[in-house]
Parts: structure tokens; sequence; C-alpha cells
């Protein structure tokens, strides 16, 4: 449908006599005789009624452009006159008169832009999801605070274990494709080995993993939403002329709503197959642990190894461990234990000497450092 114009007639309000709903088309009031003017908001018209003018006269008084009011004696007058009907002075270049709103059939008005949250509520949102982030910040930092307190080496451990591994004869099983006959070497003082390949046998097939196969097609469906025009709906503007009456262009928009659908498509099949392959057992040397380790320990500042006797054909397996623990006074006899890597780290600590340690709030030892030489 084309675009629907229409003048709709506003009324005004006699602040003489206190008439009111009078029709803009008069410009004096029909009980008193005062001539409507600016002032009282006698020339501030209301459209309640809505009801269409169609004739003559009314048309023409809408055309005649925004009214202007008398330097003299304040009477509206129509914008078309050049003479003020109540009084005849002239209109001077200083004559007020109402504005016109722009015409909307000219120029059609931006879109409305969608609603935004307001900044406030916003705010407030951050607020109180901030919060608790905010309180948990301020116990992790006051347990991360430290102070310094004062503690004593009270004991030291060393333990130190010897495994004698030995380069045996085993079976094993692998893959057909990774096998190929290959002499075995024996070890010189522990190095130099080479495990071999020897007697492949008792080859099967045996499942070696899986592998995707395209089988077919499946149909795969969605449940989605789009935007549809679903009819029309009436959209209309409205300018006030500046002179009691006021123009409204009304229009057929498209009307656009949410629309369920499925959206489905086609997509390969695959089902899982397996993958079979050929293994085999076959003969090697590998390092072999030989009976329990050897093991030694003490509290003393001379740690040794466990004496063990070494074969052709073996090698020995180190382990060490150390161990210095350390009381210290905070709200009660508090411990820690420090395991120094090696050796000579160990040594650096002697049963008897104090330490300075930085401990936080929350009670973890972040820093040891020796004090004094022992007592
Ligand atoms: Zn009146
Ligand atoms: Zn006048």
């Amino acid at each position: 449908m084309a675009k629907r114009t229409r003048l709709i007639e506003g009324t005004w309000n006699c602040t003489s006599c206190d008439t009111r709903n009078i029709p803009a088309r008069h410009r004096n009031c029909p009980n008193c005789n005062n001539p409507r003017e600016e002032t009282g908001q006698e020339s501030e018209f209301e459209f309640g009624e809505e009801q269409s003018v169609t004739d003559e006269k009314a048309l023409s008084a809408a055309a005649a452009g925004a009214d202007w009011f008398c330097d003299y004696c304040g009477a509206s007058n129509r914008g078309d006159t050049p003479l003020c009907r109540h009084c005849r002075a002239e209109r001077s270049s200083t004559s007020r008169a109402l504005s016109a709103e722009p015409d909307p059939d000219a120029a059609p008005p931006p879109e409305p832009e969608f609603p935004r949250a307001p900044k406030s509520s916003r705010r407030w949102l951050y607020l109180v999801l901030l919060l608790p982030c905010f309180g948990g910040g301020l116990f992790s930092f006051w347990g991360s605070r430290t102070h310094g307190v004062t503690g004593q080496v009270v004991s030291t451990e060393w333990t130190r274990t010897v495994q004698r591994e030995s380069f045996q004869r085993v079976s094993q099983t692998g893959w057909r494709d990774g096998l190929s006959t290959t002499a075995p070497r024996m070890p010189v003082n522990g190095q130099g080995e080479r495990p071999g390949v020897e007697n492949i046998r008792d080859c099967t097939r045996r499942q070696r993993g899986t592998r995707q196969v395209a089988d077919g097609t499946e149909r795969v469906c969605e449940d989605k939403t789009r935007r549809v025009q679903c009819g029309t709906e009436e959209k209309c503007t409205r300018q006030k002329l500046g002179n009691g009456y006021m123009k409204e262009v009304c229009d057929d928009v498209p009307k656009y709503c949410d629309e369920s659908y499925e959206d489905c498509h086609t997509r390969t099949r695959y089902r899982t197959e397996p993958v079979y392959d050929v293994s085999c057992t076959y003969d090697t040397y590998a390092w072999t642990d030989m009976g329990p380790p050897a093991r030694a320990s003490g509290n003393d500042s001379a740690p040794r190894w466990p004496e063990l006797r070494v074969g052709a054909v073996d090698r020995l397996r180190h382990e060490e461990k150390y161990l210095v623990r350390i009381e210290y006074q905070d709200g009660g006899v508090k411990r820690h234990e420090l395991e120094p890597r090696n050796e000579s780290e160990f040594l650096s600590w002697k049963k008897g000497q104090s330490v300075s340690l930085q401990v936080s709030n929350l009670g973890s030892v972040s820093n040891v450092t020796q004090g004094e030489a022992a007592r």
C-alpha cells in the first residue's frame, strides 16, 4: 500500500475565560473573543482526539506555514499574512514564530537503535562480580606476607643405594616390520653393549590398531532460527506544522518474525575397523636388576657407597638421597625438611647450626639461609 498522509487539527485552551479544547481553526476564543497568543501556553496545541480534517478551510490553514505573533498586541497570525489581523500592525523581522518540525515525509528519520543496558546497572554488575575476587586477593596477599625466624639444624641424614644390573638374554615380542636379525654385543666395564635381535619365531597375526573407514552417508539435522518477513505493520511519523495542525504520514513496512527451521545436511559416516599385523617373538639382551639393592645410611657427615661385587657383563646403578631437618619457633615448635641435591650441598649443613627462615603467614617456608657455624 502507498503512503497515507492526513492532517490532524489540534486544540488549545483559553487563558482568559478558561474555555478548553478550542479547535485550532479558531484564532479567537469563541467564548470571550480573546485572541490566541504565545503566552499562557495558548499556542501549545494538544492532539488528543486525532480527528482527521479534510475541509478546504483547514487544509488552507495547515498549508499557510508556522504562525507568527504580533510584536504589538501578541495575537497569533497565519504564516502567510503580512499584517496582524487584530491590530493591523506589520509583521517585522523580530516577530516571533512557532517553529515547525522537519518534514518526516521528505527525509525518513534514522532507524532507532537497539536499546542498551544503562551504564549504571552495568557498573553494578562489574562490582558484584569483582567483590569475591577482591576479597580472595586480600586473603592471598595477607597469606603471602613473610616474616623472618631463626631455627636450628637438629639432624642430617644420608641414604645411598647401589643396584647391580646384568646384561641378560630375554625373550620379547615385536612387530615383524621393525625386526631384523642383528648380533648382540656384550658390555665392557658396563658400556658399549648392543641388545641385538636373534631367533625370530612364532609369528602370528594380531590386532595392531584401528582405522576409520567411510561407510555410506548419514543425515544430520539441527534446529535453527531465522528472521523472516511475516506481513507488514503500519509505521507513522508526525510533524507539527507550527500552526495548530499536524501532518501524519503512515506507511506499511515489512514486519519480521523469528521462524524456527531444521537445517539438515548429509555427511560421510565412518565405522571403526581393526588393523592386523604380524607379531613375532625374538631373543635379545636387556639390563636386568639382579637381586635387591645394597643400602647404606647414616646421620654423620661422611656419606659412603655400599660395597658390591661386579661381574663381567654387570653395571651398577647409584642412587643417593639427603635430608636436613630444621626446627624453629613460630607460635610453637615447627619442623622443616630440606633435601640437598648432592653430597657437597649436603656437607654444607651441620647438626646444631643455626639458620634463618622466611615463613609466610600461611606457614610455608620460602627461603632458608645458613646462619653462624655450629656451636
Ligand atoms: Zn476565552
Ligand atoms: Zn497585533
